[in-house]
């Protein structure tokens, strides 16, 4: 099935990298007009400029509401509207309960689940103005099962679940839908730092035998954000191989 997403308008928090990176490039190449962020304003631009199409990017951290004031606006004014958001950004720093300091737990809740409230409250006007819209946050299998060492982790992605299913319900008769994508082991940075042994005895678990793609992760995006997904919303789609089954 090839998707077509020529005229829309799609907004990619965490564009720089990893799945978010992955996910941009793959509406890109479909047609559609994106902006991604990072952290840093040069990296937002310079990795945008990298990737085929009509791709932008802009300065945005999720976890400060100035940054975020500031950035949807512009955002949508570049694009001319905004018909998907994927609220993709997200850190981990995982540490065992008992070791978690309170900055360990106030970063990742405020980054993850608070991160992705502000950025899916700066388009729900929008695009209840223009009656349709697709919002689509980046959980993971982590917030379904938990995991030991991922405490602060788990709670916030098992936030987004809760906040998904509960804003889908607050706008469906308006023609958007709110759905999220629950990774499991994806080669990306952010699952780079757990070691090999480790690595080998998560990918003994996945019943498909291996860690996912970036790539892999795109396509059920692209899908969700789809015309073809209309009658989807408040899911949580988990692309894991089987991990979490
Ligand atoms: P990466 O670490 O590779 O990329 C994270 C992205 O988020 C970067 O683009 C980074 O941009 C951005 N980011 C981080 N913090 C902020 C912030 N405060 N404000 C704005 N942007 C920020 O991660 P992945 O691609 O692996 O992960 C993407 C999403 O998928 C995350 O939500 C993650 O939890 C989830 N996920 C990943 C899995 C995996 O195995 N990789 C499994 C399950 C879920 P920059 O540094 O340039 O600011």
């Amino acid at each position: 099935m090839k998707l077509d997403f020529t005229g829309k308008s799609v907004i990619v928090t965490g564009g720089t990298r990893g799945i978010g990176r992955a996910v941009a490039s793959a509406f890109a190449g479909s047609g559609a007009k994106v902006v991604i962020s990072g952290r840093n304003a040069e990296t937002a631009a310079s990795i945008a400029a990298e990737i085929d199409g009509d791709v932008h990017g802009l300065a945005l951290d999720i976890s400060d509401s100035a940054s975020v004031s500031e950035f949807f606006p512009a955002a949508q004014e570049i694009l001319g509207g905004v018909d998907v958001l994927v609220a993709n950004a997200g850190i981990t720093r995982d540490k065992l309960v008992m070791a978690t300091k309170d900055d360990d737990w106030d970063d990742v809740i405020s980054t993850n689940l608070r991160g992705t409230f502000l950025c899916a409250r700066e388009v729900i006007r929008p695009m209840i103005k223009s009656r349709s819209g697709r919002i689509i946050a980046i959980t993971s299998i982590i917030g379904l099962t938990g995991n030991p060492g991922q405490g602060n982790y788990a709670a916030s992605k098992a936030g987004v679940i809760g906040f998904v299913k509960s804003l889908a319900q607050e706008v469906a008769s308006r023609n958007i839908t709110v759905n999220a994508v629950a990774p499991g082991m994806i080669t990306t940075d952010m699952s780079a730092d757990i070691s090999e042994k480790a690595r080998e005895a998560i990918e003994g678990r996945i019943p498909a035998g291996r860690s996912g793609t970036p790539d892999e992760v795109a396509a059920s995006v692209m899908f969700l954000a789809s015309e073809q997904a209309s009658y989807i919303t408040g899911e949580t789609l988990r692309v894991d191989g089987g991990l979490a089954c």
